[in-house]
């Protein structure tokens, strides 16, 4: 059979891969399931928390395998929009489409020569302004959408995209013509790839073409000015457009393209508003200035509400907006239950920013860094010296608080360019997380160096992730002991992140031995429920809450609270508000949370008595599903 080829770029500026998009699995051939997981990690990971809540089935759960259109929810009522649900809230205000324009090109081009240079220099000047870019947002402290422009310059530099372009110019076209057919052909065929995460790149590569194009044809991009209270209606939006949106006037987004996993709903979460992507086409025909109410969490758009109904979700919006300033004012005060319960609420975090920010909203330290944030965004792997350096920032900015430092959490499926991997069958279960530390002791012992030295200014502890055996323990273990003696410093905290269930079936045994547990409960479910953490079509299955995962993590905490350690969790759900109270029953001591959510998760544990949450989680355990342990925590409307 003939497949149509496509090269995609990957991860830091790895050679570019070949991608078959075959009828059957939309990828054939030894590398090009590793591509595809690899592109989908790196591009997913601007995602920051995820946690294991299902998502709205994305509009093409039914079809991925069949066919390469998806279907759309439709609804009968003229007056209501169903799409997917891509970022949670609501929010009532006037629609704005936006039509991205054609941009014309002449298609017979001067001297080859002078072509090529013309398409060089556009792309070098393209590079400067996704850089400007990333660091614009990167400034905003938020690193989700800053990786999405770091995946964007890896788009750009893939020479693929170059080479067709150059093949053109050869044959006498324009450097603009070239360069349009180049990335519009390869968009193409990604739009058509049957794996979501992957099709919705497309509108990346759009996006990274559009911007050269528009340098090589001076054609301007107005800088729109959207009215107040806008509802942006668009067939996709790039996320070109969202970054230079002007904050507060722009409520939401409904989109026909895109899922629940594409970029636009990665930055329309980021930038806490909601968002319907894969929304019926008929969007487009709304006028202007229609008035609707959007709620990202069921993916519906409601057209010409009522004035009562849209007065409605205004007061529900005043209701939240004053509940989380008093939550907000509440912040700095410990998380005690109403029975004198108290629960350690801390950050997950990426960087010494997180950190920061984690304290101004009250975080009593860090649960979690992802170390992995300080080894990414480089070309060689950091220094001991630049290590010590990062983590002793961070252990200063704590002051006595906890620091949980979590050793390089890579490999399978999340590459790092100067780490060769080779090619896993199943890379969720080949060399990742502390397996990468095993079979490259010289990137362990030294980050193991950096943290140890980093220890003696603030409150370090140690956790290992993937650890499935006492043996990975102990090895892991016996490795920082080795550095701790060479170094002649006192001893640190160590712990395991119980996100592999033989860890958690045996909890009693590294009960005795490590100084703690944090359930990493992402991973935990996508291993317990055997669904990958990331494929679009399981998404509506995949729930941390399951009671599965929870008697799973009852028998971490158990063990640990059995031998005076404490068990956290850093997964996903600490954040979830359904969770917390069932988390708790359960005996776990401390929630390391999505920095925004700290107030809020603070404020409705001294909602709680340990008490009722234990009555709750002893009955979360009888239940049969997710869905059923969901019903038992109805969220507030
Ligand atoms: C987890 O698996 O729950 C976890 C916190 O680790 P990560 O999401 O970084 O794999
Ligand atoms: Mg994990």
């Amino acid at each position: 059979m003939n497949h149509p080829i496509i090269r995609i770029p990957f991860a830091r500026g790895l050679a570019a891969l070949t991608v078959v998009a075959s009828l059957a699995g939309c990828a054939t051939g030894p590398d090009a399931e590793a591509a595809i997981a690899e592109l989908s990690e790196a591009l997913r990971s601007g995602l920051g928390e995820e946690g294991a809540k299902p998502l709205s089935a994305p509009a093409s759960i039914a079809t991925l395998t069949a066919d390469p259109s998806p279907p759309r929810p439709r609804s009968d009522d003229p007056n209501l929009i169903l799409g997917v649900a891509a970022s949670p809230g609501v929010a009532v205000g006037y629609t704005y489409r936006i039509q991205h324009q054609e941009i014309t090109v002449a298609e017979a081009g001067s001297s080859p020569n002078a072509e090529r240079r013309k398409l060089e220099q556009a792309i070098g000047q393209a590079r400067g302004e996704i850089e400007a870019l990333r660091a614009k947002v990167h400034g905003q402290a938020d690193a989700g959408k800053a990786a999405i422009f770091a995946a964007h310059l890896e788009l750009l530099e893939d020479p693929e995209l170059e080479d067709t372009a150059t093949n053109l110019i050869d044959k006498g076209k324009s450097a603009a013509f070239a360069w349009k057919q180049s990335y519009s052909a390869q968009a193409e065929i990604l739009s058509k790839l049957k794996n979501e995460l992957l099709a919705a790149r497309a509108t990346d590569l759009r996006d990274v073409g559009e911007r050269v194009l528009r340098i090589l044809t001076g054609a301007t991009t107005e800088a729109v000015s959207y009215p107040d209270n806008s509802i942006l209606l668009a067939e996709d939006l790039t996320p070109s457009d969202t970054a230079t949106m002007q904050a507060g006037k722009v409520l939401g987004f409904c989109t026909v393209g895109g899922g629940a996993t594409s970029h636009v709903s990665i930055l329309a979460r980021s930038m806490d508003i909601p968002a319907i992507a894969g929304a019926e086409p008929r969007i487009m025909d709304l006028p202007n200035g229609t008035p609707v109410i959007l709620d990202g969490s069921k993916g519906k758009l409601r057209l010409n509400p009522s004035p009562d109904e849209m007065e409605q979700v205004r007061q529900k919006q005043i209701r939240l907006k004053a509940k989380r300033e008093v939550e907000f004012a509440h912040a700095e005060e410990p998380a005690i239950t109403k029975d004198g319960y108290r629960i350690e609420v801390v950050a997950n975090i990426g960087n010494q920013k997180d950190a920061e920010k984690g304290i101004s909203l009250g975080g009593e330290g860090v649960g979690l860094l992802r170390s992995e944030f300080v080894f990414m965004e480089r070309d060689s792997a950091p220094s001991e010296e630049e290590q010590t350096q990062i983590y002793s920032n961070i252990a200063k900015v704590l002051g006595d608080r906890p620091l949980i430092i979590r050793t390089l959490d890579v490999g399978g499926d999340k590459p790092l360019p100067y780490l060769p991997i080779p090619h896993e069958e199943n890379p969720f279960l080949g060399v990742r997380g502390i397996r990468i530390g095993f079979d490259r002791p010289d990137i362990l012992r030294t980050q193991l160096r950096a943290i140890l030295r980093a220890s003696t200014q603030g409150n370090v502890k140690v956790m290992f992730p993937m650890i499935a055996t006492l043996e990975d323990w102990r090895m892991a273990k016996a490795m920082l002991e080795e550095e701790r003696q060479n170094l002649g410093l006192p001893p640190i905290q160590s712990g395991i992140m119980v996100e592999v269930p033989s860890a958690a079936v045996l909890a009693k045994q590294f009960a005795q031995e490590a100084d703690f547990f944090s359930v990493g409960t992402n991973d935990l479910t996508q291993y317990t429920l055997a669904m990958d953490r990331g494929h679009p079509k399981l998404a509506p299955y995949v729930d941390s809450l399951s009671p599965a995962i929870l008697s799973l993590i009852g028998m971490a905490a158990k063990a640990a609270n059995d031998h005076g350690k404490f068990c956290g969790i850093c997964g996903g759900i600490g954040s979830d508000p359904q969770a917390v109270p069932i988390l708790i029953g359960l005996g776990v001591k401390e929630l390391s949370v999505s920095v925004p959510t700290i107030p809020s998760i603070k404020a409705q544990i001294r909602s709680l008595s340990l008490a009722d949450c234990q009555q709750l989680a002893a009955k979360a355990l009888t239940l049969q599903s997710g869905a059923e342990v969901r019903d038992l925590v109805p969220l507030d409307d």
